[in-house]
């Protein structure tokens, strides 16, 4: 991506019946860790009690052989997150688990629920006191005000009283349950590693385990894995599904399957329609590392121009990365992205990318490009420009800071200084991606499937500073 300003929301892995079910997890998360980089955690049930670690930092910092190694138990839940609600500190860290009148239970939540500041609201002043902020926490009081010993029941009735996005797993000491909200924003899939279920936001991270992806979990489906097998449950059907788009344009690895099509497939499909919309006179066809890459071997298939990686990406900046100073921003662009000089100079270069947020980083890599001796500049973007906020798990800035929701194409490419600009249209989308009326567009429309309170939606807003620790 150009622009380094929305984020990853987060990814969720669990399995059921496995000897090394933690190990099984630290896997998952492994191949899941592009969904979420600030924290990461793992919950392990022994049918005797829940242990949970979890910590601030990368899964594979955090997840030594040692405390793998106390992680004893045959199910298990696990969770890497990027924070969409709720400070990046550690209380924040999922799994989230407590005890309460049936046992101890662990959640782990990828998604937004866009009604929780009022939920919590009314549950506070029925005097639920929250560890966290969380909207994630939200589940577990509304679970613990059930009355009766239905697990599954239960759980249909708390999560019917929230709106938004969720992908959910949640385990007891001898159970593990996957529940996708009704419009299935976030992707679930389910998959069998030889007499064991696992659960995965995707499908990138069965392959690593050898494990056999099965089908998804449905949106507005509950499914309870236990001794007994797997038995499945409605929540609430919506009236059509609302996949994320993002999830294909940008946010899932192009080597996973997500709602039912392949990631990198769709992506390069973008770059050939781009390509017919916006064709362009050049040397060379450029992806801005790593999003941009299958787009940009669309274009290139589809305009016959050649693809050439002319940046270079460091894989290895890390959040503890020092800038020798803070003001100049464009340091700190070049350190994570840089052109390849011997490719760049003197050519037409189209560079493909996925989305422009806010531009300001776009324009950096712009001018970098024209140091680097770029004759000209074209930018296609596999995205329509996001002119609204997401509500629905992506953290995305407020609608006042998104350069598309109040500049028009013209005077964007005027401020990023190339000489020509394109995003790809709504058609193309549809045409890429096909039955595009099942998929959210509300960053490009502002056609939010779901009422959203825009000022309240984000429970940390009403009481703390935003930070940001990317650079
Ligand atoms: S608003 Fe945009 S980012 Fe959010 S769920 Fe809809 S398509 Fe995805």
């Amino acid at each position: 991506m150009f622009d380094f300003n929305i984020k990853e929301e987060c990814g969720v892995f669990g399995i059921f019946n496995h000897l090394d079910a933690s190990q099984m997890v630290y896997l998952g998360l492994y191949s899941l860790q592009h969904r979420g980089q600030e924290s990461a955690g793992i919950a392990v049930s022994n049918r005797d009690r829940i242990c949970n670690f979890r910590r601030m930092g990368l899964v594979s910092d955090i997840f030594k052989p040692k405390v793998i190694k106390k992680l004893t138990g045959s199910i298990a839940i696990g969770h890497v997150r990027y924070s969409t609600s709720g400070f990046s500190i550690e209380r924040n860290a999922q799994p989230f688990s407590v005890f309460y009148d049936k046992g101890p239970i662990a959640v782990s939540h990828n998604g937004n629920i866009s009604n929780a500041f009022k939920v919590r609201q009314d549950l506070e002043k029925e005097g639920a006191i929250f560890q966290t902020m969380l909207d994630s926490e939200i589940i577990v009081h509304l679970l613990a005000k059930q009355q009766g010993n239905d697990l599954a029941q239960n759980l249909i009735n708390s999560l019917n009283q929230l709106q938004g996005a969720y992908s959910f797993l949640v385990m007891t000491e001898d159970k593990l349950i996957a529940a996708r909200d009704p419009w299935g924003f976030r992707p679930l899939c389910l998959g069998k590693l030889g007499g064991s279920y696992v659960v995965s936001s995707e499908t990138c991270a069965f392959d690593l385990i050898g494990a056999k992806y099965l089908r998804e979990v449905e949106p507005g489906e509950l499914v309870v894995i236990s001794d007994e097998g797997l038995k499945s449950y409605d929540i609430n059907k919506a009236e059509k599904s609302q996949y994320c788009i993002f999830e294909h344009i940008y946010f899932a690895r192009p080597d996973s399957v997500v709602f039912g099509k392949s990631v990198q497939a769709v992506r390069k499909k973008l770059g050939r329609e781009l390509a017919k919309e916006f064709p362009a006179d050049v040397d060379i066809v450029i992806p801005v590392p790593d999003s941009g890459n299958y787009a940009a071997y669309g274009y290139a298939e589809q305009s016959g121009i050649p693809f050439e990686m002319g940046f270079v990406r460091n894989h290895y900046v890390g959040r503890t990365f020092i800038k020798p100073n803070q003001s100049d921003r464009s340091f700190a662009v070049k350190v994570k992205l840089n052109p390849v000089k011997d490719i760049i100079k003197g050519k037409r270069i189209v560079v493909v990318d996925d989305s422009i947020v806010r531009a300001t980083t776009s324009k950096l890599r712009v001018d970098a490009l024209r140091e680097a001796g770029a004759k000209e500049v074209h930018l296609r973007i596999s995205a329509p420009p996001i002119t609204n906020s997401c509500f629905f798990g992506i953290d995305t800035p407020e609608k006042n800071r998104l350069i598309a929701a109040n500049n028009t194409v013209e005077e964007i490419q005027a401020f990023l200084g190339v000489d020509s600009l394109g995003y790809i249209s709504i058609e193309g989308l549809n045409l890429a991606v096909g039955d595009v009326d099942k998929f959210c567009l509300a960053c490009f429309t502002g056609e939010y499937p779901l009422p959203v309170e825009e000022d309240k939606d984000k429970l940390h807003l009403e009481n703390t500073t935003q930070i940001d620790f990317d650079f």
